[in-house]
């Protein structure tokens, strides 16, 4: 398992997501974001934005994808 926190995924905040892989934590960030906009959270409105175009534009997000990945990859199992 890694941990890599709101911040690191572009959001505000410092939550942390455990997960097995990049992929784990990136939907785990689109839980939170999700759960932040329903909560009326602006600071955390533009990365909502921000993920809600990469899902509508997938290949232009593929260099942000790559770059999570490679994020996660280089992180300690923790
Ligand atoms: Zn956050």
């Amino acid at each position: 398992m890694k941990t890599m926190t709101c911040s690191q995924l572009g959001g505000p905040c410092d939550l942390a997501h455990r997960g097995e892989s990049a992929d784990d934590v990136i939907n785990a960030q689109d839980q939170h974001l999700k759960e932040m906009e329903r909560a009326g959270d602006a600071a955390h409105q533009p990365a909502r934005d921000d993920m809600k175009g990469r899902w509508r534009h997938p290949k232009k997000s593929l260099s942000w994808y790559r770059e999570m990945k490679q994020t996660f990859a280089d992180l300690p199992e923790s």
